[in-house]
């Protein structure tokens, strides 16, 4: 399996094409400045043509008819072969994103896991009896596949979070076209060509990759598409949604977060320095979920602070195929100096910076784009690092002294994706549990989470939830038949 080289990029229809102006992408490892690989950068008129290959695929009518079973076989073999393929795949995502190998694979691994477990949702039939008070009359209500679907990725986990949508959407009957972040568009082009392999239909699955700004009007403003699924941030998303709503297209959109960590006095020690910081500085920060906003009890604050400013400075960062390397690189040279731009103002919305905050002088960081963990301690409210989602290795602090402070901090946002509550108290951590309006909240334990339960926002997260039931029924409509017999 090869993704670079002469070898086309862009699928449509089930066939492997080039880029129809011969336009083409390098992409860089942010670990080291190297080109990874030329990619074929798709047109507007790709994507048109994508979008048409999958219309023309779902109305023919097969796809959406293939027994149950047979969608569900076909998602197992890709499951297969994902395994089958891990180390080349987190290779390959490890090059793109400069995460580290050990984040690589276990991404690959759930991956796998979302496809087995479609698979096995798929299989099991969520039609529906409902009884009328009539006996001549059998209702029952059934899921049919919503159609052609538009699935738009962003760069900081490119597999994990297309597959999220590409496995409810084939389990579903659906057809679709893939658009990666432009970013990172190499391992869904691995992924394409084993799915390929594994045996899915021409014009089933279709792929673009390239600019959202030159791609977003094809594969977005059309009647042809029934649901845009799209992950990303909320600027982008909220222009999809705009759009989606012009057309009344099913919109379904995941955002970004600003997520509180509420650590109480009580709270188990170790274990929440260490989740506090695996929380915020995992993937340098560039996780949708991770827990940026540190908001601890006045009594504990300062030793806390300490003891995570001291460890944030011994974490190792560095190239991701190397073992010792705890985190990676900065996605790119532009994402880094977004964050700069961030800790700058930090600086001058007067946050107090304990640790971090400026760039690795050491000259074997020199051609990648690092950025050390840092640490903003006497933070408040009013600032925009403590509002805005910085992605990037940035922990904020602000402090609070009673369990309903802590709660209003928490909530304190225009955000709602995930959330940590950290405390020895049962009682409480259930009632500060719910009162978080988050779509996870972690009692005791960050960052988890599994394929069998729904992951989604609540406020400007997003409008959809992905994983478990409710992420297949995204991909579903419900078709009621009343039978007078
Ligand atoms: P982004 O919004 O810049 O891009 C996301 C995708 O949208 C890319 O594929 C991009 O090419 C495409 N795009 C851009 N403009 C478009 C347009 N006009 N029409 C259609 N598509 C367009 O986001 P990003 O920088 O790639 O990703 C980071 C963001 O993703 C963060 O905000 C992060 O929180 C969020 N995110 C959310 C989740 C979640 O589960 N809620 C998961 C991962 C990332």
């Amino acid at each position: 399996m090869s993704v670079s080289g002469d070898l086309p990029d862009l699928y449509i229809g089930g066939a492997w094409v080039h880029s129809s102006d011969g336009g083409k992408r390098e992409l860089i490892n942010p670990a080291d400045g190297s080109v990874v690989a030329v990619v074929d950068e798709a047109t507007s008129d790709d994507a048109t043509r994508a979008v048409a290959a999958a219309r023309a695929t779902f109305d023919e009518g097969s796809w959406p008819a293939t027994p149950v079973s047979e969608r569900a076989a076909l998602l197992t073999r890709i499951a297969d072969l994902l395994v089958r393929d891990k180390e080349l795949l987190a290779r390959i995502e490890t090059d793109d994103t400069g995460k580290t190998l050990v984040e690589s694979r276990i991404d690959i691994d759930d991956v796998v896991s979302v496809f087995r477990y479609y698979a096995e949702l798929i299989a099991v039939s969520s039609d529906r009896l409902v009884d009328v008070g009539d006996p001549t009359v059998i209702s029952r209500v059934v899921r049919e596949p919503i159609g052609v679907c538009v699935l738009i990725a962003p760069w900081n986990y490119p597999l994990l979070q297309i597959s999220w949508k590409i496995a409810p959407a084939l389990a579903a009957g659906c057809t679709m076209v893939a658009k990666p972040s432009e970013v990172t568009p190499l391992s869904t082009i691995a992924f394409v060509r084993l799915a390929e392999e594994a045996g899915v239909p021409p014009g089933v699955l279709n792929l673009v990759q390239g600019s959202g700004a030159v791609l977003g009007a094809a594969l977005t403003d059309t009647d042809d598409v029934d649901l845009i699924s799209f992950t990303g941030g909320l600027a982008t998303g909220r222009r999809i949604a705009e759009i989606a709503a012009r057309r009344v297209t099913k919109a379904a959109v995941e955002l970004g977060g600003k997520n509180p960590h509420i650590v109480f006095a009580d709270a188990e020690w170790e274990s929440s320095v260490d989740q506090v910081l695996t929380g915020v500085f995992l993937h340098s920060g560039q996780v949708c979920s991770s827990g940026t906003r540190l908001i601890v009890e006045e009594s504990i604050a300062d030793d806390f602070v300490a003891e995570l400013a001291k460890r944030a400075a011994k974490i190792k960062f560095g190239n991701g195929l190397d073992p010792a390397s705890e985190t990676g690189p900065l996605v790119s040279e532009q994402h880094r100096e977004k964050v700069e731009a961030y800790v700058a103002l930090g600086i001058s919305e007067g946050a107090k910076l304990v640790v971090g905050g400026e760039r690795p002088t050491d000259p074997t960081f020199a051609t990648g784009s690092f950025y050390p963990p840092t640490i903003f301690d006497r933070c408040d409210r009013t600032m925009r690092i403590v509002t805005e989602e910085t992605f990037g290795p940035i922990l904020t602090v602000e402090r609070f002294t009673t369990e309903e402070e802590a709660i209003m901090l928490g909530n304190d946002t225009e955000y709602g994706l995930a959330a940590g509550v950290r405390t020895s108290d049962a009682a409480r951590g259930e009632r500060v549990v719910r009162a978080l309006r988050h779509g996870t909240v972690w009692l005791n334990d960050f960052g988890y989470y599994t394929a069998a339960a729904e992951w989604g926002g609540f406020k400007k997260s997003g409008n959809g939830r992905e994983l478990g039931p409710a992420g297949l029924a995204e991909y579903q409509e419900m078709k009621h038949i009343w039978h007078n017999t």
